[in-house]
């Protein structure tokens, strides 16, 4: 394809997804009908969902996701999936480990309540900027969510795509990120979770630098189900949005 005629195209997805992201009902039933191709999983494998944002009106959403996924497999805690791919606990069938992106104040008041009552772990990525702005959390929310019991990982601090960022800045993001949740939290911070996730948006260097700077793990976006042997420094997560019906869900956790 000729360069510009590429970059319009993906312009135009970008356009086409934004404006979906800001529906989640319309665009969970546009990846429906792919979901007939796949199936939840069924043979062993390590599945990282993960979502942002859960408003109150998609809290039985959730509800129903989680249900789904407890009926196929057990969520584990951060700290046991690295277990997991590091061959120190076995992986009997499907396996869930669940995250959350940004810093979002429905965390606390939608997502946390359910996620303790049905016993289901979760690590919380924080994009450290965020903390205490309007519809975010605040340093004593996230205190409060770890008390609960909940892991924290850094989600850098302004968000920004770290390929667009110079060795110095990108750097300042996955160290001092790190040193504020730990700082304020009073807990270590040991995992990382790249902003967008693809393999344009992080890639070698950042890896790099998240173990210069004392990360175990670094989470992206890619999607394919992860196995015992591969490397924490390259998790592959699978975004979700709770209005998704099952059918749309099966299009990025499957076999
Ligand atoms: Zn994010």
């Amino acid at each position: 394809m000729h360069p510009p005629t590429a970059i319009k195209k993906r312009l135009n997805e970008l356009g086409l997804r934004s404006r979906l992201r800001a529906r989640p009902r319309a665009q969970g039933r546009i990846l429906a009908p792919a979901g007939l191709l796949r199936r939840l999983p069924s043979t062993p494998g390590l599945y990282f969902p993960f979502y942002h944002d859960v408003a109150a009106e998609y809290g039985a959403d959730l509800r129903r996701h989680l249900r789904t996924l407890q009926r196929i497999g057990p969520m584990l805690s951060w700290d046991e999936a690295l277990a997991v791919l590091a061959g120190e606990r076995e992986l009997t069938g499907p396996m869930f480990c669940l995250s959350f992106d940004d810093a979002h104040l429905t965390w606390r008041d939608v997502a946390a309540p359910i996620l303790l009552e049905m016993r289901v772990p979760a690590m919380f990525f924080v994009t450290s900027g965020l903390v205490g702005r309007p519809g975010n959390l605040t340093w004593s929310d996230c205190r409060q969510l770890a008390a609960a019991g909940f892991a924290f990982g850094s989600h850098t601090i302004t968000h920004q795509r770290l390929t667009d960022q110079d060795d110095d800045t990108a750097e300042r993001e996955l160290t001092d990120s790190k040193r504020e949740i730990e700082d304020e939290l009073g807990v270590a911070v040991h995992d990382f979770a790249a902003p967008y996730g693809s393999a344009v948006d992080c890639g070698e260097r950042e890896v790099a630098m998240a173990r210069r700077a004392g990360y175990r793990s670094f989470a992206t976006t890619l999607r394919p189900a992860m196995h015992p042997g591969e490397s924490p420094m390259w998790i592959r997560r699978q975004g979700l949005h709770p209005a998704w019906p099952i059918m749309a869900v099966r299009t990025r956790v499957h076999d």
